[in-house]
């Protein structure tokens, strides 16, 4: 089966602070082959990819907290700045599905994607900047199953600035998960339950059937967040099977780096 797009944009500015991007990724999905089903015979490259878009706002019980209509419009500029150039398009109702439960906005976590959940585009959820993680400061999610993905809380730069996560890159890395993308360090430094996975190789050898399949990123071996801010370079080291040294791309928005300003992209197409 053809496999779509895939993108990168670029995480630049980089801390290492404890916030972290939480992936849950299945390989088996429904409601995303039937995103995908009307593209399935068409040449991307010609052709607008239109994902059908719900935003819903998680806050409290009585009403407050949460993400602005403003915010909500800055959450979304995001998603076309990473996505638009590659003609991948989202198309929202403009409705805003509020969850007011003051429970859900005190516990940020995927079990928010069973409620008014569609089976015919993304949901995106979104949690106030304030709502913290279980593990401290924000992070998003993606199940791919549902096509729903959550942003929540914040980030530290340079454990000072309150970077919210929902107005951010981490969305459009979340997304990535639900259009097909996997992370660039994919079979090189993270083990899941895809069957094909395998280590990318630094010459590109095999990087179309291995890593994270796309034969224009670099083998990642898994930054994990190492990334000098200033620099925007990672700070470990590694080599690969043949013994060359790994250079992964810190501005991927598929990668772990840390998020503080983002950039650009580009798209490719593979099998
Ligand atoms: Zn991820």
């Amino acid at each position: 089966m053809k496999k779509l797009l895939l993108l990168f944009a670029i995480f630049c500015g980089c801390t290492i602070t404890q916030a972290q991007i939480i992936c849950i990724q299945d390989t088996l999905v429904s409601n995303k082959e039937a995103l995908y089903a009307p593209y399935k015979n068409l040449d991307y490259s010609s052709y607008l990819f239109c994902v059908k878009l719900y935003v819903h706002v998680i806050r409290k019980s009585d009403g407050t907290g949460g993400q602005t209509v403003s915010n909500i419009y800055q959450a979304l500029s995001y998603l076309e700045a990473s996505y638009n150039p590659y003609k991948i398009y989202f198309k929202w109702n403009n409705q805003i599905d509020y969850i007011d439960n003051t429970y859900n906005y005190e516990h940020p976590s995927g079990a928010v994607f069973n409620i008014n959940n569609h089976s015919d585009g993304l949901d995106i959820y979104l949690f106030d900047d304030n709502a913290e993680l279980l593990i401290g400061n924000g992070g998003g999610s993606a199940n791919e199953d549902l096509t729903a993905v959550f942003v929540t809380g914040y980030f530290l730069d340079n454990n000072t600035v309150a970077i919210p996560l929902a107005k951010s890159h981490v969305l459009s890395h979340e997304v990535g998960h639900v259009l097909f993308l996997w992370h660039t360090h994919h079979g090189t430094g993270e083990n899941t339950n895809d069957p094909n996975e395998c280590p990318e190789l630094v010459n590109g050898s095999n990087s179309n059937i291995c890593g994270d399949y796309i034969s224009d990123t670099s083998a990642d071996p898994n930054m994990v967040y190492n990334v000098d801010l200033a620099t925007c370079i990672w700070l470990g080291s590694g080599v690969d099977a043949n013994g060359d040294f790994y250079d992964p791309d810190e501005h991927n928005i598929m990668s772990y780096t840390p998020t503080k300003m983002h950039e650009l992209f580009y798209l490719k197409t593979e099998y």
